[in-house]
């Protein structure tokens, strides 16, 4: 049986396109207002905090070697190596520029290598890349960090990951997707169960903290057998974490869906049934589920930081790291320095002609109101817990939670009825289905979901 709570039939009735609020305003709301100049002014109001933030970076690596039919990233499928080299001189003049703008004593204590597909780049790159940072960062060296890494399982070997893990990245996220031939075949990305697999020890031996597995449910001819076979298969090698995403078909925004036949797709009844497998299996594995699409053993710094109440909802989905300033380095990244999410271009030629001259690549963002603040605030709890105390917001921004939320509360009053969420006079329990549906928990307190809800482009629940 599925772990309890788990409700198909309600998981199904809630199955409305949303954001998975891997930040709050989603960048849905991001506009040219906040440019170049109002990202660095936030830099420099950052620098003067206090007590300043200590830094998380994001790469964005953007090239992939062919293209997976699923995609929805922002990617740029090349072999060409003078296409990749011209990025990367664009890339080392950013994070130089970039680190110009932060105080020294500003110590990076996460990075990560996102894409497309980092490991497309060369080892010689990948350490070129890591010289760059050190020489424009301060990376902290007594206090905790995360260095991750997104890993193609087909661009490496077990002699690669030990190569990794010297350059210091000490996590690893694998798309292995789905272990069944016949689906790889039709999403165009073909990779040996045995070859995938064997690259969770590797990644262990060769020194990496944390090993995840990423798999998609709703791929054309997925079937319960096959999915279920790959479940078994990546719970019993014990990767320290496993994502489940729901693939969204959505050809209109990402073209290269067209290339797999609608037909071919499972329909609503069988997307449920394979994420029902899916909790079924990993839980009944011994992972404990976090939220969202995360699943994690219980030793995991996830499980731990859920129960310390130091987790995080980030642009990665979960982490352990809280107050961190983000910098985001690369074609359409993003950055969030204190009130401030900043994103960079998306088309090459834009980023390029701005780095060239000299300037930032930011292009769009977001400035962040106090009551942005105070729904950021409680979006994030409600994703990261089980448990929301009015007292904790109250105290945080100054304001009386249920007069404040009153028309939120009326909202909440529907997923209560449902058995989502109780609400008690000092604050809101997630109850266990309601842990299946935290993104319909965000949705009641986010002021631009009613706007936005008819436009497309949001993934479904299931
Ligand atoms: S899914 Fe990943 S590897 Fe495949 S094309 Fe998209 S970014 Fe590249």
């Amino acid at each position: 049986m599925p772990e309890k709570g788990f409700d198909p039939e309600l998981v199904r009735r809630y199955d409305v396109p949303g954001p998975r609020y891997t930040s709050y305003p989603t960048a849905r709301q991001f506009s040219p207002a906040v440019n170049e100049a109002a990202y660095l002014r936030a830099v420099a109001r950052s620098n003067e905090d206090f007590i300043p933030s200590a830094l998380s970076l994001y790469v964005h690596l953007p090239f992939c070697a062919s293209p997976c039919f699923y995609c929805a990233c922002n990617r740029l499928i090349t072999n060409n190596p003078q296409v990749v080299a011209a990025y990367l001189r664009r890339l080392h003049r950013e994070i130089a520029q970039q680190g110009r703008g932060f105080d020294r004593d500003r110590l990076v204590r996460q990075l990560h290598f996102g894409g497309g597909t980092p490991t497309h780049l060369s080892d010689t790159q990948l350490q070129e890349l890591f010289t760059t940072l050190r020489d424009s960062f301060h990376f902290a060296s007594d206090a905790p960090t995360e260095f991750s890494i997104e890993v193609d399982p087909r661009s490496v070997d077990a002699a690669r990951m030990g190569r990794l893990a010297a350059l210091g990245f000490d996590r690893v996220s694998y798309g292995f997707q789905d272990l069944d031939p016949k689906v790889q075949q039709a999403v165009n990305r073909v990779q040996d169960a045995e070859h995938c697999l064997g690259l969770i020890p590797a990644a262990r031996q060769a020194g990496f903290r944390s090993v995840s597995v990423d798999l998609i449910y709703g791929l054309p001819f997925q079937t319960e057998a096959g999915f279920g076979a790959t479940l078994a298969a990546v719970a019993a090698a014990r990767p320290d974490r496993v994502a489940i995403y729901a693939y969204a078909h959505m050809p209109v925004q990402f073209p290269v869906q067209r290339r797999m036949r609608r037909e071919d797709l499972p329909d609503a009844e069988l997307r449920s049934r394979l994420l029902t497998l899916a909790v079924e299996k990993l839980t009944g594995a011994g992972y404990v589920y976090i939220g969202m699409d995360h699943f994690a053993l219980p030793d995991d710094d996830l499980v731990q930081a859920q129960a310390a109440g130091t987790l995080q909802r980030n642009f990665q989905g979960y982490s352990t790291l809280s107050g961190l300033d983000l910098v985001g380095l690369g074609l359409t990244a993003i950055g969030h320095v204190g009130d401030v999410y900043a994103q960079n271009a998306k088309k090459l030629d834009d980023y390029y002609a701005a780095l060239d001259g000299g300037r930032l690549a930011v292009k769009r963002g977001y400035q962040l109101s106090a009551d942005d603040r105070v729904r950021a605030d409680v979006i994030g709890r409600l994703m990261c817990y089980d448990e929301l105390h009015f007292a904790d917001i109250e105290r945080a921004h100054d304001l009386e939670f249920t007069r404040y939320f009153a028309p939120e509360m009326e909202k909440l009053a529907a997923l209560q009825a449902d058995g989502l969420v109780r609400i008690g006079e000092d604050g809101i329990a997630v109850l266990p289905r309601g842990r299946y549906l935290r993104r319909a928990l965000g949705m009641a307190f986010d002021v631009y979901f009613p706007q936005t809800t008819a436009s497309p482009g949001y993934s479904r629940v299931i």
